[in-house]
């Protein structure tokens, strides 16, 4: 291995004055880099992985004058996130929305030139938990009074447990080891006090988090708020995670990322080992190598944890692995000849702990007369109806959204999912959901690099983390941490 390494350049062609707005591959580069990143070749990092955190932290080592190759098992870039068409209108089968406060993600899309616009948010929302059914304005769901008093209370909880918790270092919080041996719903059942007060938790934690509150350590949760910067950054359209979307889709930036990057990107590549020594690392990918200095796993735990490691992967690391499953979840994509419940004064926002499908929200094109919606089976809705037949998942879908907007929801012009759940190569999302016990036991080991692996991926972002924009910035954080080594 050494002798491969050392009779190759430490810095990659490519490293060598590309800038990090650089999109253009000039011919000799792309062909330089070819080279170097051909099977059997060395660069300084492999990274492991063509995700947001993934392409991030190429881009940002080779910024920084270092050789990469992106090793990607899928045939396509950009992870969690991911292109489909519905109605002629290219949308996000994956990830989708950003924030304000997502500064990281939005500063890179406004250097690729990714604009974008705001959530359709104008008319009346629709909440029916636990037998109450309101139409409101705002982000306040209008639960029954003494319900939205004691869920106000509940939330009030919880962003006092988020804003003491020192993220990412959850585990280091005083409270932390009680947290941790709840679970939500435990922790619900002993903080909230009404029907709707509680229901309306367990709905907005598959809505967060795509995970039953029975799955989900409360720590973790409270956890999950203060890298948000609160809980209701987390739930609000306006002014939270779901405040605006991209023109023409996410999936672009990751795109423009991977063209830019050229050949050092491999597709179709599943790394099966990884193999590393005082001197470097060997990846993997069945009888493909690559050679590197460091490599950086970007895969969520559950998908890093089916790779060989060489010599074995840590205690801390592999236990940590094995306790952090991905949530379930299915997003469909459903289209109408007009946004009909536009014309009702609706925003098309629904949340009912009736439906199997939901919440969904309006997602019409900008131009043109088309309407269309988007939502989700999240958490146990998920797991039950991922292995049903496509066709009486589309069923429910419809049956759902006609309940609250009418019949009108039977008659779509066109309908797109993607079963993340049963999508070999991901396994789930919208990111891992680590139980009772498990960071206050394992959570050092999200970080804490083992030899010349090093971890990245929105799980390990220091804030925003099961975000794209949490994604950005752990890559960001895995270049500066091995670009230091380099
Ligand atoms: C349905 C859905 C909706 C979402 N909605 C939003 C949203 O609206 N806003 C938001 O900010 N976030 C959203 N998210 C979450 C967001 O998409 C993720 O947090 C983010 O994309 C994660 O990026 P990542 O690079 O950390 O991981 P990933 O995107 O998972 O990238 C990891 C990559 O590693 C690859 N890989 C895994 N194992 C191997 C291996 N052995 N060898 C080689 N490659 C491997 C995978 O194929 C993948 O491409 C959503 C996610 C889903 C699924």
């Amino acid at each position: 291995m050494d002798e491969i390494r050392t009779r190759l350049s430490r810095r990659g062609a490519l490293g060598l004055g590309a800038g990090i707005a650089g999109l253009a591959v000039a011919p000799a580069a792309a062909e330089a880099a070819t080279r170097a990143t051909a099977p059997g070749a060395s660069v300084d990092v492999v990274v492991v992985g063509a995700g947001f955190a993934g392409l991030t932290a190429a881009r940002r080592l080779r910024a920084a004058g270092h050789s990469v190759v992106v090793v990607e098992a899928d045939d396509r870039v950009g992870g969690r996130t991911k292109p489909g068409k519905i109605a002629g209108e290219v949308v996000d089968l994956g990830g989708q929305w950003v924030g304000p406060s997502q500064t990281h993600l939005l500063a890179l899309a406004k250097e690729l030139g990714v604009a974008t616009y705001p959530q359709y948010a104008t008319g009346l929302n629709i909440v029916d938990i636990a037998g109450h059914s309101a139409r409101y304005e705002g982000e306040v769901p209008a639960l029954e009074p003494a319900a939205l008093s004691d869920f106000a209370q509940t939330v009030g909880k919880i962003d006092t447990l988020a804003a003491k918790i020192p993220f990412p270092r959850s585990w280091d919080f005083a409270g932390a080891a009680d947290l941790d041996s709840q679970t939500v719903e435990t922790w619900i059942l002993a903080n909230a006090t009404t029907p709707g007060g509680r229901s309306a938790m367990r709905v907005l934690t598959r809505a967060l988090l795509s995970a039953e509150p029975s799955q989900v350590s409360m720590l973790a949760f409270a956890a999950y708020a203060a890298s948000a910067g609160g809980f209701s950054a987390l739930i609000a359209t306006r002014g939270g995670a779901q405040d605006a979307l991209f023109d023409g889709g996410v999936w672009q930036i990751a795109a423009k990322m991977a063209a830019a990057l050229g050949p050092a990107v491999v597709l179709n590549a599943p790394v099966s080992a990884i193999a590393q020594d005082g001197s470097g690392v060997t990846v993997s990918a069945g009888a493909r190598k690559w050679l590197g200095r460091y490599a950086v796993v970007t895969a969520p735990p559950a998908l890093a944890s089916r790779i060989t490691y060489t010599p074995a992967m840590s205690a801390m690391r592999d236990g940590l692995t094995q306790r952090m499953p991905l949530g379930c979840v299915i997003k469909a994509h459903i289209a109408y000849a007009r946004p009909f419940w536009r014309e009702q004064g609706l925003t098309g926002l629904v949340l009912s702990d009736r439906t199997e499908f939901g919440p969904w929200f309006d997602h019409s094109p900008r131009n043109g007369p088309g309407g269309s919606l988007v939502g989700f089976f999240d958490g146990g809705p998920a797991q039950r109806w991922a292995d049903r037949p496509a066709a009486q998942r589309r069923a429910q879908v419809l049956k759902d959204i006609a309940l609250y907007l009418g019949e009108a929801a039977l008659s779509p012009v066109d309908y797109v999912e993607e079963v993340w759940t049963r999508a070999p190569l991901h396994r789930g999302g919208y990111v891992s959901v680590p139980g009772p016990g498990v960071l206050t036991n394992f959570g050092p080991a999200l970080f804490e690099p083992v030899g010349r692996i090093h971890w990245a991926g929105t799980e390990t972002a220091k804030a925003w983390s099961g975000y794209i924009d949490g994604a950005v910035r752990s890559g960001e954080q895995a270049a500066e941490e091995v670009g230091r080594l380099l």
